[in-house]
């Protein structure tokens, strides 16, 4: 006989841990099956997000603004730092020993709070068994009254420049470079895409980013997007919109690009190639085909609104199924599922998930963006306040950007709120816990914030909404 759980959970990134947690909290007998293979071979719990995605993109981003600082921050506080070198062993190291200590961190977690781990591919079968393959070929069948889908996601690859992840990578090469290359060429100006090309800009490669769309961050607020564009241009970051990559041939030690945009067909040689076109869910191998689980024509699990796939006793969650690919958004459809399980209330609101983009200035925002309310006809009032009037970021030297609220014209609910500048990942929860609340652009006018602070942008554009922003003309 099988050994029976309550829930069995396939996969172990930020939702599906989260979720195996959260059930066992809630005292369901609980199993997660990841089939991660960490840089020592050994498993390596945490998905994407901690081994090749958040965690150790975050780490090296501040590690090349450490460095980058030096030469463009620190001269105007009146430092100077000459012979300043990196070394990439200590850089990368760091890097490593972070994803390893979260990892790690994982499994102690499931161990305190008595969730069964098993390493190797799982594949739900009819009836929510889950079979289990080692990697060493050694099969093993689990079974459970309810199954979490949290399969993820995995990089799409273009057919004419194929990861051989050491020329041509994908977002975990990008991460292990052995040397900054001469030459680094993006594929994507998205999230990914701009993050990594900062990486790397800092430490002094020459990156060309080549972004197929006409608009630079599309899916951003088209002002916020623009100050953003000015900003990575002055950094050295070189940005060409409207430029589709249509080959890409290794030659030797470097890669030979074919890009077109309006002007015809041109060529580029780079060092090295980051192909950062997006992400496709994962579900290779996940389902037996008789399961009855139901996939949408881009290959994401299908879900109702409580994350159930219509096959009794099945779930799914994160960058599997519909909605942005975040780590955030997945965890709290894992807590949201479990609590369901337990026949509790879970709750998960996907209009007000926080996008972060970590790059400098950083870029963030929840709800709408200007355009989506004028496409769908609501009528709205536009609040903005510039970083450039807060004394904190003048302090820091980092007075670049500005904080945009949209209200309703009539009642004043806040719809969206787009930034772009010092600390915005953090700023963006005081406005995502306002909107969750069906909050007003008057709370947060009402709404006494420290001084001198960050926050006060977001104060200002709140009475901006209103035309009574204190610290500039309205
Ligand atoms: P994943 O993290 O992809 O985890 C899925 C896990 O399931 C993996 O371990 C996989 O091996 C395992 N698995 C799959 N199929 C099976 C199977 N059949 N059997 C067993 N195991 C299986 N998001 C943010 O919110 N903030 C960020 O700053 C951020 N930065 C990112 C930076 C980069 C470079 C990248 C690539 C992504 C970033 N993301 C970020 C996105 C984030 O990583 C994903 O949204 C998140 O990891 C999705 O979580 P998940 O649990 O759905 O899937
Ligand atoms: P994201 O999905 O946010 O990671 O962004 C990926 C970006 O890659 C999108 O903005 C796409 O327009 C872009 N993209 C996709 N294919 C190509 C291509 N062949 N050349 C240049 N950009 C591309």
């Amino acid at each position: 006989m099988s050994e029976k759980f309550d829930v069995i959970v396939i996969g172990a990134g930020p939702a599906g841990y989260v979720a195996a947690i959260r059930a066992a909290q809630l005292g369901l007998k609980t199993a997660c099956v990841d089939a991660f293979v960490g840089k020592d071979g050994k498993q390596a719990l945490g998905g994407t997000c901690l081994n090749v995605g958040c965690i150790p993109s975050k780490a090296l981003l501040d590690s090349s603004k450490q460095y980058y600082n030096i030469a463009h921050n620190l001269p105007v506080h009146g430092i100077t730092v000459e012979g300043a070198k990196v070394d990439l062993g200590t850089f990368i190291g760091r890097k490593d020993k972070i994803v390893k200590q979260f990892t790690g961190g994982i499994g102690q977690l499931f161990k305190a709070n008595k969730v069964t781990a098993f390493f190797g591919k799982g594949k739900l079968l009819k009836g929510n068994d889950v079979e289990i393959t080692g990697n060493d070929g050694s099969k093993q069948t689990i079974s459970a009254t309810n199954v979490i889908l949290a399969s993820g996601s995995v990089p799409i690859e273009l057919p004419f420049a194929k990861f051989d992840n050491k020329f041509i990578v994908d977002n975990a090469g990008a991460l292990d470079f052995t040397e900054v290359p001469k030459r680094l060429g993006v594929i994507g100006a998205g999230v990914i895409g701009l993050e990594l090309g900062s990486v790397w800009k800092r430490l002094g490669s020459d990156v060309t980013v080549l972004e197929a769309l006409p608009d630079f961050l599309s899916v951003a607020d088209a002002d916020i997007a623009k100050i953003a564009a000015k900003e990575f241009a002055k950094m050295g970051l070189n940005i060409k919109l409207g430029a589709k990559l249509t080959k890409a041939e290794i030659k030797g030690n470097e890669v030979a690009l074919t890009y077109e945009d309006k002007d015809g067909a041109h060529e580029l040689t780079v060092d090295k190639l980051l192909v950062a076109v997006g992400r496709r869910a994962y579900t290779d191998g996940l389902l037996a085909a008789d399961t009855g689980v139901k996939l949408d024509e881009r290959g994401r699990i299908v879900v109702d609104e409580h994350n159930h796939t219509g096959v009794n006793g099945v779930w799914a969650i994160g960058d599997a199924v519909r909605g942005p690919m975040l780590a955030h958004k997945g965890s709290e459809e894992g807590v949201a599922v479990a609590e369901w399980i337990a026949g509790k209330a879970g709750h998960i609101n996907l209009d007000t998930v926080p996008w972060v983009i970590y790059t400098e200035p950083e870029i963030a925002w929840a709800g709408k963006t200007e355009k989506q309310l004028k496409d769908e006809g609501v009528p709205y009032k536009v609040g903005t306040f510039p970083f450039a009037a807060i004394g904190r970021a003048v302090a820091m030297n980092e007075a670049i950007g500005q904080v945009k609220m949209l209200a309703h014209a009539e009642t004043d609910r806040i719809l969206g709120v787009h930034m772009v500048g010092p600390g915005v990942s953090e700023l963006i929860a005081e406005c995502v816990v306002a909107m969750e609340f069906k909050g007003s652009s008057e709370d947060l006018a009402r709404i006494v914030h420290a001084h001198p602070t960050l926050s006060e942008a977001v104060h200002e554009a709140a009475l901006s909404v209103d035309k009574r922003a204190i610290h500039k003309g309205n």
